[in-house]
Formats: C-alpha cells, sequence, structure tokens
C-alpha cells in the first residue's frame, strides 16, 4: 500500500510476506467479526488469538530456535498497522500478547521458556504486563502489591487494574513489592500463572465502546508464584519493566497512524459517492478542504512515527522522539477520526461505518504506555539534549 511504503522498503522479502500474511488475515472475517463485536458492545471472540496464532504470527519476533521468525521492529509495526487499520482495540491486543511472547523467547529462562512458551506461541496461554494498579498508573513506584518469599516461590498479594486481555489472560508479568535485605521493601518482577487457583478474581473495566481490549482488574489473595517465576529481582525490575517503553510508544504511535489513514480511506470514499446539491460532497471545496486537512496532519504524524521507528530499527533507544510520536499520532488520530465522523453527516456516526468505533478505541491509547502530561515532562526533560546548540 502506497502510504506504507517507506516502511516496506527496508523490509526483507520474507518480512514482506508476513505484511502480506497480515493483510489477508485481517481482511474479510476478522474485520467483519472485529466491527459486529463492537456493535454488539462486546469484546471481539478470542477465538481470533488462536486462529492468528495458527499462522505463525505470535512468533513474528521470537527465536528461530522457539519456531519464531526473528522478524525485525519494522516489520512488528507493519504487521501490527495492517490490523489496526481494521479496529484498533483488536490489534492492540494481539501485539499485546505478541510481545509477551517475544519477551519469554529473548530474555525468559530455560524453566519459563519451557513452562509457557509453546502454549504462548499457540495462542493458548495469554500474557500481559501488571504494572498499574487501581491506587495508580503514573506513578509506578506508589504500587502496593507485595510478593512474600515462600517455600518455593513467593505469596502474591494485592490488585493489579487496566490490564491489556485481563478478561482472559492465563499469565501475567506482575510487579510487586518485596522484602529487601535492609528491612525495606523493594520492587521485583515475576511470570505469575494463573491456573485454577481460587486465589485470584478479575473484574472487568467496562469501557463502551472499546471492548476489545478486555480491561480488567485482578486481586490476589495469597496467589502462588513459582519459584522460576522471577523474571527481575529486587532493583532490577523497574529498569527491565521501562526498557521497552519507548518502543511501546512508538508502536502505539504507529497503529493510531493505520487507524486515522483506514478513517480517512473510508471517508474519502463515502463523500465520493454521496450527491449533494447536484454534485459528490468531496466536489465542494469547502468540505475536500476539510479532509485535506486531515491528510495534512496524518502524513505529519506518520513522517514523526516513521522517523522514530527508524531510529529503533537502527538500535537507537529514542526517548525524547518517541514520547513526541506518540503525543502527537494519538492527538491527531482522535481529532482526524472525529473529524472524519463530522464531515460525513449524521451517517457517519451510525453502524453503516466504522468511524465511531475507531474514535472510542483509539481514544485510549491516550493513556496506555503514557498520558499526555507524562510523555510532555519526558519531552520537556529531553530539552536542553535535543534543541540547545
Ligand atoms: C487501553 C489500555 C490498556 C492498558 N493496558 C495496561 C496493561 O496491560 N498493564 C498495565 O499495567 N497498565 C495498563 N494500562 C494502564 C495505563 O498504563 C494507565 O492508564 C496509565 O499509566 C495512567 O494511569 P491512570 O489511568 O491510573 O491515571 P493516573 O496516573 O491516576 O493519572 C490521572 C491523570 O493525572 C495525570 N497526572 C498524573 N501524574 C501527573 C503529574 N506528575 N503531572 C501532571 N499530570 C499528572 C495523568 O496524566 C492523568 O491525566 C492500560 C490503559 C489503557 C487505557
Amino acid at each position: 500500500m502506497e502510504f506504507f511504503q517507506q516502511y516496506d522498503k527496508l523490509l526483507s522479502e520474507d518480512e514482506l510476506g508476513h505484511v502480506q500474511c497480515a493483510r489477508e488475515f485481517c481482511e474479510g472475517a476478522f474485520s467483519e467479526a472485529v466491527f459486529a463485536a463492537h456493535l454488539a458492545g462486546e469484546a471481539v471472540p478470542v477465538e481470533w488469538v488462536r486462529k492468528w496464532a495458527a499462522t505463525g504470527m505470535l512468533g513474528l519476533q521470537a527465536r528461530r530456535a522457539h519456531g519464531g521468525h526473528e522478524a525485525s521492529y519494522m516489520c512488528k509495526i507493519r504487521v501490527a498497522q495492517e490490523m489496526a487499520r481494521h479496529g484498533f482495540a483488536a490489534a492492540f491486543c494481539l501485539n499485546h500478547h505478541q510481545g509477551g511472547v517475544t519477551r519469554l523467547s529473548q530474555t525468559g529462562t530455560a524453566a519459563q521458556t519451557e513452562h509457557l512458551l509453546p502454549p504462548a506461541m499457540r495462542g493458548e496461554l495469554l500474557l500481559t504486563t501488571a504494572m498499574s494498579e487501581p491506587g495508580g498508573g503514573s506513578d509506578v513506584s506508589a504500587l502496593t502489591t507485595t510478593a512474600m518469599p515462600v517455600v518455593g516461590g513467593w505469596s502474591l498479594n494485592g490488585a493489579k487494574a487496566w490490564l491489556t486481555n485481563g478478561m482472559v489472560v492465563d499469565g501475567l508479568i506482575v510487579l510487586a513489592r518485596v522484602p529487601d535485605a535492609a528491612g525495606g521493601n523493594d520492587i521485583a518482577s515475576f511470570y505469575v500463572p494463573l491456573g485454577e487457583a481460587g486465589t485470584f478474581r478479575r473484574r472487568e473495566i467496562v469501557v463502551p465502546g472499546a471492548r476489545s481490549f478486555r480491561l480488567a482488574e485482578i486481586f490476589f489473595t495469597d496467589h502462588f508464584v513459582p519459584e522460576w517465576g522471577q523474571v527481575a529481582s529486587s532493583g532490577a525490575a523497574l529498569k527491565a519493566s521501562m526498557a521497552s517503553v519507548n518502543s511501546a510508544r512508538v508502536h502505539v504511535a504507529a497503529m493510531c497512524v493505520a487507524t486515522l489513514q483506514a478513517s480517512l480511506s473510508e471517508a474519502v470514499a463515502y463523500c465520493e459517492g454521496r450527491q449533494a446539491f447536484g454534485m459528490p460532497l468531496v466536489g465542494h471545496q469547502g468540505l475536500r478542504w476539510e479532509l485535506a486537512e486531515v491528510s495534512v496532519r496524518l502524513e505529519a504524524a506518520n513522517s514523526l512515527v516513521f522517523r522514530a521507528v527508524e531510529q529503533i530499527q537502527i538500535g537507537v533507544n529514542p526517548v525524547r522522539l518517541a514520547a513526541q510520536a506518540k503525543k502527537f499520532a494519538v492527538d491527531t488520530a482522535i481529532w482526524g477520526i472525529d473529524q472524519c465522523v463530522r464531515i460525513l453527516g449524521a451517517t457517519g456516526a451510525s453502524a453503516a461505518h466504522r468511524l465511531n468505533m475507531h474514535f472510542a478505541e483509539v481514544r485510549m491509547a491516550a493513556y496506555a504506555d503514557g498520558t499526555n502530561e507524562m510523555l510532555l515532562d519526558r519531552i520537556g526533560r529531553g530539552l536542553p539534549s535535543g534543541y540547545r546548540n
């Protein structure tokens, strides 16, 4: 697709094949299922994760030794964009789990990969990351969940909130407080299998119009975490969790660009077909300029996002640029999709179009992986190194 050409030019033949596979998977039945679930006020059926897994895509960036493709970051971005054109929330969730598989394959211990990786790659064991709590999200250092040492592992108590796929996950990477040698406490992280134990319960966080994120709180009471579950020990956990935050921000930004691009395509197609005052809507200069304005900002967002993707692709960790890309792409997508809904006339807000679904789902991108204020804070702190000659 021409709009994404600058990304695709940098992919290998194999990687272009993955993008093509994603495009073919998403068009048709998947796209229809995503929209039907939205209209019914439900989450897209979880069986689509298994169908996606059957294409081998959950192992997109997993090591070849684990049956993965070892694809590049640029390829992951393009695959996510193909999906986000059909539904942001479904794409976000599938990519979130896929990220868990990648992390497990690339950094998991032998015991962790043995226990979790094969079913995770088959889409039979879904993973999420659990940092946020009911008491706070932006301020991770304020978390109160505890993991106390017990025979053979740890005992987990507390609650996690806003968990992507939380209604269906089978395992979580949890950040929790552990006792330290000095008699205080520090933060460590763990793979926490949920299993059948009665020591946890879930509660959906219902977000009308965006239930495909399957957001939930999970509460733990003396929940057992096996010894092999430790990911990062006391002192290293926050650093390990934040290590991938910049690539996650750019990932979200790139999906926002794709969802806005799909929305603008839908709006242009409608305005070419609909007649008013003896000509297609798009023939009216006033309306054409409104669509043109959306296209200008979409292209600007895409250029910024592409620059950030390129940096990550070559191994740079672009802290300020990632925050800028996410902030601008999210704001532009929310504004641009809203414009498309309005420009079409009343039908734009109806079930005849998926624009309202795109709007409700992209709206949630403003919180995940950093709110606007947190991003501006990060950008502000990078000003001296970025803009002082
Ligand atoms: C779709 C979606 C998926 C998510 N998935 C996950 C997941 O899988 N795992 C997970 O752990 N979390 C997840 N989250 C949670 C997300 O990370 C949090 O929503 C986010 O960190 C913000 O936390 P909060 O919503 O509790 O807001 P708060 O931290 O309570 O902030 C409330 C408001 O205050 C502002 N604010 C806070 N501190 C400051 C400050 N110092 N200066 C200025 N303004 C400030 C914030 O920007 C925000 O506007 C998800 C959220 C969404 C919406």
